[in-house]
């Protein structure tokens, strides 16, 4: 029966959802009322749960086996009970000592924030070097860490990351991160509860204090004062300190200034923003990492490098587009290709297009090959003019969200079978015609920088 179900299970899922999620299923259990199955690994387990449980069910009723419920097993691994399911991955594999083990009100770690997943970069090393000298324990040589860069370039990150590694390291030395917003919500019920030298005990008997986002207490004084005793306290009994915040001590507004100078009496480092090695750096870090996850889906070449190039932001905002890049290409069953990005991230791209516009690559390119720039548009079919207009066009479609009837009438008016004629020919060509691949590769960082 089982192998009925999968015929059936074949044709409603697809050929490729099939061989992803469904072949590696093993039947362990197929009788009335009790349906059970071996999945190979736990994700494979939480995808099938959430997007086939009910389809295998439907299958397996016509085929005469009525469950109520489908348990999928993997080994060695107890079985997830449904509502646990629907969880974030994250908050169900956050170790539980960090949380649970030490009685400090922390804020739970998000277990894929270590320093293994944190990729390293010009604009991170020194922030990155910081972090992992707090994380080796050793004497207090700065005091406090600050850390302050904008959103999403992995303050939090090296935060949990220097939590984890001080839970492996130094397992005994009570370690508290939380945000200057929980900072203010445990002080004020502290307050109302009448608590206020609990409070102040439980924060001064801590080993090392992180604060993330400290931005958050400018203006709200009372916390403000309590925050600054609090530090005094630690640093006066050599305890460590760290604190983030999306702007330099002396640049927060509404901050005390015997705070601000307190703050800047350690080490101060920034996280730049992001260059483009550090993107794509991040982005092949997390295609790995995804690989396992979707076996057999395949990544076209230069996806990566077009979404290194287009989504400058932030990281998170990066990775959200990888994210949904794999989860769309395996939903649809293909493979994850540059016009598969284009389609499904096209909000994304449209928000972090950078002004990069079609006048401007056909100026580059006209420049670059020593063409004139009315050549682009006009209608000259000789190759040293034509090959050039082709590169302007193909550079058009990766580097804008143009459509080809738009880019072609960017081009004196040109059909879109022209357009992708176009793009094609250089498609081709790349492998072959190193200088043109190599040109093109230039052309791309003269007009993305
Ligand atoms: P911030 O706290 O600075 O706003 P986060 O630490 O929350 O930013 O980072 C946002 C996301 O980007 C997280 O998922 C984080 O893992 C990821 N990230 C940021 N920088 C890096 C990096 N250098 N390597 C890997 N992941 C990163
Ligand atoms: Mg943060």
């Amino acid at each position: 029966t089982w192998g009925q179900v999968c015929n059936e299970l074949l044709k409603t899922v697809g050929k490729n959802n099939y061989t992803t999620w469904i072949a590696p299923l093993k039947p362990l259990e197929l009788s009335e009322g009790i349906v059970a199955v071996e999945a190979p690994t736990k994700f494979l387990r939480d995808w099938v749960s959430r997007n086939f449980a009910d389809q295998i069910l439907r299958e397996l009723r016509v085929a005469g086996i009525v469950a109520e419920r489908l348990e999928i097993r993997v080994p060695d691994a107890r079985p997830i009970p449904a509502a646990e399911v629907a969880k974030p991955a994250a908050a169900r594999r956050a170790p539980a000592r960090a949380t649970e083990a030490a009685d400090l009100p922390g804020a739970p770690l998000d277990a894929r924030f270590t320093f293994d997943s944190f990729v390293v970069g010009k604009p991170n090393e020194l922030a990155h070097a910081a972090a992992r000298r707090v994380a080796e324990g050793g004497p207090v040589t700065f005091n406090p860490l600050f850390l302050y860069g904008g959103v999403g370039l992995g303050k939090t990150h090296l935060m949990h990351a220097i939590a984890h590694e001080l839970s492996i390291r130094r397992p005994e030395a009570r370690v508290l991160y939380l945000s200057a917003e929980q900072f203010m919500y445990r002080f004020v019920q502290a307050l109302r509860e009448r608590q206020i030298m609990d409070f102040k005990e439980m924060f001064r008997s801590v080993d090392v204090l992180m604060v993330d986002d400290v931005q958050f207490i400018a203006g709200k004084d009372s916390t403000q004062e309590e925050f600054f005793h609090t530090f005094n306290a630690l640093v006066d009994q050599g305890k460590q300190i760290v604190i983030s915040a999306d702007r330099a001590p002396g640049e927060i507004k509404d901050l005390e200034e015997r705070i601000k100078s307190r703050l800047q009496c350690g080490l101060v480092v920034d996280l730049h923003p992001t260059d483009y090695e550090l993107r794509l750096g991040i982005l092949q870090t997390k295609t790995e990492a995804y690989r396992a996850q979707y076996p057999g889906l395949q990544i076209a070449e230069g996806v990566l490098e077009f979404l290194a190039h287009r989504i400058t932001t932030n990281v998170r905002v990066l990775e959200g587009a990888l994210t949904r890049l794999f989860a769309f290409a395996s939903l649809v069953g293909r493979e994850i290709t540059l016009d598969l990005a284009q389609e499904c991230l096209t909000d994304i791209l449209r928000v972090s297009d950078r002004k990069v516009t079609i006048e401007e690559i056909q100026r580059k390119v006209a420049e670059h090959y020593n063409v004139r720039l009315s050549d682009m548009i006009g209608p000259k079919r000789v190759r040293t003019i034509a090959r050039p207009r082709q590169v302007a066009m193909y550079l058009a479609k990766q580097l804008t969200t143009r459509s080809l009837p738009e880019i072609g009438r960017r081009f004196g008016g040109r059909d879109h079978t022209t357009i992708m004629h176009g793009i094609r020919k250089i498609e081709e060509l790349q492998g072959a015609d190193r200088q043109l691949a190599e040109d093109i590769v230039l052309l791309k960082r003269l007009l993305e920088s």
